[in-house]
């Protein structure tokens, strides 16, 4: 058998975290010995009967001999005590912890008995976990798991005693974090003490007034939620209280602040504000809770989502309504915001990327009801109204909300910083920032390789450029044009071939000029945006899936409705058409400045493989993903070019795809800015095209969507695998595609 970590292991204290760790020392085989020294006779001999302990003691002094790890597992008031009693008698390079919910005071009691130089094997620690019972019995084997274990290393601490808490941490399936003393404090003080300490309040008032029986007899469930911390043991909690003071009445002076707040615009009436107020903590508890939710989902060799589509005879029929457009979401909280007056949005897709705009906005202090049911009222600031964000601006997986952004806030009178997800973090940001700083902007990638995250300090003066751009891209040029509208001058972008231009239109709709010659666009900076009310199209990029599966489907019979068909986005329409799909156009009519129509699409002829046309190539860019699968099914062969793009987005799409295809059957090949892929399909033959296969989407929505529609063409499982980001743009898109006739299953890690 291989070494335990520890020879023997000395708990001071064996209450419920002392003896939970002691019952996963136990369960892991983690020591050789485990011994103990407690206040009460009764608690060694109860921890002996519950096989956590070898031997107890009276005195810590007779169990620390010869123990290899300490862990102090008691009150911290008591901790100096221990340590003097304990001191003489420490083996060489022992390791000492603790488990005390404060860390700062439990410091300063070793400093003064070790002085400066501590042990080297010193290392305080937290585990963010707890329950309201306290004793030897109430200790639990699997009470860290998941949760977040603080380890607080000083300068003395040596890295291998830190390395060996990790593992013993990790052993207990807990997610070890490493932390400044003082930071621990005063992240404590806010997160868990000014919460203990209101909930003890809250009930302390309720339970002083007279009809206090009525009140408790009657209380709804969010005064229990609320006040069941309040049920934790006194004594910890009026330890706590004194040994964090500092920190607590700091946190406990900002919520009497925040409190004044709230009571003032309840007692004036100030509708606006309080939904305001209200709005934003619940989207910042929303938005939080995404954000550490979705951190593990990115980490690598982790379990994740999965998409499983079997095999079988498929229709594929329906009238679906997919979501609203993202571009034209983000876009429509964005020009709100700096627009003077209220802006009524309907149809907002309600996806993170959208949100985590919206999010932003609020963190510069606009007002924003909803969103609800896909609608979103914004009471905008004006052009001078924006103000600075707290901390740094979190974009999610947003590419465009931190490039248009980028142009924003390179005009506004404060620093800001703008940060992303794993994926947004690789994605290059330079390309909008060069244009910028030829307009005057103090804007820097901090990332390693001209990625994530932005720094842009504020205050400077811009001025007007005409920037020629280097490549086709909507989100730079919307960018610079952004930056233009608080830019001295004019401001003008040209592209080498036209992308998609919600910007252009949009900023019309709030009435602000913008001239279009040919492929120059231009603004002159200094006007002034109007709100309005905005309808947002449903995306033709999440209708451009079930476009394919139909074309790809025997008999099939789909119509989108209200569709964006923009000219800057209709690539796949006139791909699709050039490919023989039986696609029409219907009801054309005009929402929002923006043009909408019916797509109905039917599975009546085999597709054919073609050069697919260049100039389509940047009003198609996100759908290729799709369009190879529907390729995969043509007859003969279909060639991409002029589409390097596709490497840099949300993944390489070109390669991920092109591995996709082959694992599922399908010759294909990767070029520097397209793909060859043969396709398999024979005219008037409706049999399977893929063979099915493990699928690694690269938490790349669109890979994901597109595979799913290659199961209609499958005569295997397909399995596609890390498909939470699925419901970021698509939420509903397991659903549609059922109820359309794919038999798509999802499974949750
Ligand atoms: P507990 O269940 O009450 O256990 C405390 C243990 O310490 C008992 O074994 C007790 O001995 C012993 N003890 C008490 N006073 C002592 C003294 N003066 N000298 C020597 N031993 C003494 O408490 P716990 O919940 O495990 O808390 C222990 C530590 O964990 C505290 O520092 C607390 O801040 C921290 N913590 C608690 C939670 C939580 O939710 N409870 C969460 C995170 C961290 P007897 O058994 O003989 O009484």
């Amino acid at each position: 058998m291989s070494q335990p970590l520890f020879k023997k292991v000395a708990f001071i204290g064996l209450g419920l975290i002392g003896s939970s760790l002691a019952r996963v020392i136990v369960a892991e085989q983690l020591a050789a010995q485990i011994v103990a020294s407690t206040r009460s006779k009764k608690t060694l001999e109860d921890a002996k009967a519950l096989g956590l302990i070898q031997h107890g003691y009276a005195t810590p002094e007779e169990a620390v001999q010869d123990a290899d790890l300490i862990v102090l597992a008691l009150p911290v008031r008591a901790t100096q005590k221990v340590l003097e009693q304990i001191k003489p008698y420490l083996a060489d390079n022992a390791i000492i912890t603790d488990v005390g919910s404060t860390k700062g005071n439990v410091v300063e009691a070793a400093k003064a008995v070790f002085g400066e130089n501590l042990p080297i094997g010193f290392v305080p620690g937290h585990p963010i976990a707890g329950a309201e019972h306290t004793g030897v019995h109430a200790g639990k084997v699997d009470l860290f798991v998941n949760h977040k274990v603080i380890l607080t290393p000083l300068p003395t601490s040596a890295d291998w005693a830190v390395e060996k808490l990790i593992q013993l941490w990790s052993a207990a399936k807990a997610e070890v974090i490493c932390m400044d003393v003082t930071k621990h404090d005063e992240v404590l003080a806010h997160t868990s003490h000014l919460p203990h300490l209101m909930a003890f309040n809250l009930v302390e008032q309720l339970a002083n007034r007279e009809d206090n029986l009525d009140i408790f007899r009657y209380a709804a469930g969010g005064f229990r939620d609320f006040s069941r911390i309040a049920a934790s043991d006194p004594q910890m909690w009026h330890d706590i209280f004194f040994a964090n003071k500092t920190a607590i009445l700091n946190a406990v002076d900002g919520f009497e602040q925040q409190l004044s707040v709230l009571k003032k615009l309840i007692a004036q009436e100030d509708s606006q504000a309080l939904m305001g107020l209200l709005g934003h903590a619940q989207a910042a508890r929303q938005h939080f809770n995404h954000m550490l939710a979705k951190k593990p989902l990115m980490e690598k060799n982790k379990v994740t989502q999965q998409f499983t589509i079997l095999p079988g005879k498929k229709t594929f029929t329906g009238k679906f309504t997919v979501p609203g457009d993202k571009s034209v979401s983000h876009r429509s909280i964005m020009f709100g915001a700096i627009a003077e007056g209220t802006t009524h949005v309907t149809g907002f897709l309600e996806g993170e990327d959208a949100l985590a705009t919206l999010q932003a906005f609020r963190d510069m202090g606009v007002s924003i009801e909803g969103p609800k049911n896909g609608e979103v009222t914004i009471h905008g600031v004006g052009m001078q109204g924006l103000k600075a964000p707290a901390s740094a601006l979190y974009m999610g997986n947003s590419g465009t909300s931190m490039r248009l952004l980028s142009g924003m806030l390179s005009a506004q009178k404060f620093d800001s910083v703008m940060t992303g997800d794993a994926s947004l973090s690789k994605r290059p940001m330079e390309r909008i920032a060069k244009p910028l700083r030829e307009m005057g902007a103090l804007i820097q990638t901090t990332g390693e390789k001209g990625t994530p995250p932005v720094s842009i300090t504020g205050s400077q003066a811009l001025k007007g450029i005409q920037y020629d751009l280097p490549m086709a891209s909507a989100q730079v040029k919307s960018g610079i044009l952004l930056a233009g509208l608080w830019a001295a001058g004019e401001t003008s972008v040209t592209e080498p071939e036209p992308t998609r231009d919600h910007t252009e239109r949009m900023l019309r709709a709030f009435g602000y000029d913008v001239k279009t010659e040919g492929n120059k666009i231009s603004l002159i900076g200094g006007g002034k945006l109007v709100g309005t009310d905005i309808q947002v199209p449903s995306d033709i990029s999440s209708a451009a899936f079930f476009m394919v599966g139909a074309a790809i489907t025997e008999g099939a019979d789909v119509i989108l409705e209200a569709v964006g068909i923009n000219p800057t986005r209709t690539g796949v329409i006139e791909i699709l058409k050039q490919m023989g799909a039986d696609l029409t156009v219907e009801n054309e009519r005009i929402a929002g400045g923006e043009p909408i129509a019916d797509i109905h699409i039917k599975g009546s002829r085999t597709l054919k493989g073609i050069h697919m046309p260049e100039d389509q190539v940047p009003l198609a860019i996100d759908e290729f993903p799709a369009l190879f699968i529907a390729a995969a099914c043509a007859e003969g062969q279909t060639v991409l070019t002029g589409a390097a793009e596709l490497r840099v987005k949300e993944s390489d799409r070109i390669q991920v795809m092109a591995d996709g295809l082959k694992i599922m059957g399908i010759d294909c090949t990767p070029t520097e800015d397209g793909i060859i892929i043969e396709g398999k399909g024979k005219s008037g033959d409706w049999s399977a095209i893929f063979t099915g296969g493990e699928i690694e989407s690269h938490h790349d929505h669109r890979i994901a969507m597109s595979f799913s529609m290659a199961g209609l063409r499958t005569s295997g499982n397909i399995t596609i695998h890390g498909t939470e980001t699925v419901a970021t743009s698509f939420p509903t898109f397991t659903e549609l595609a059922n109820t359309a006739g794919l038999d798509l299953q999802v499974m949750n890690p």
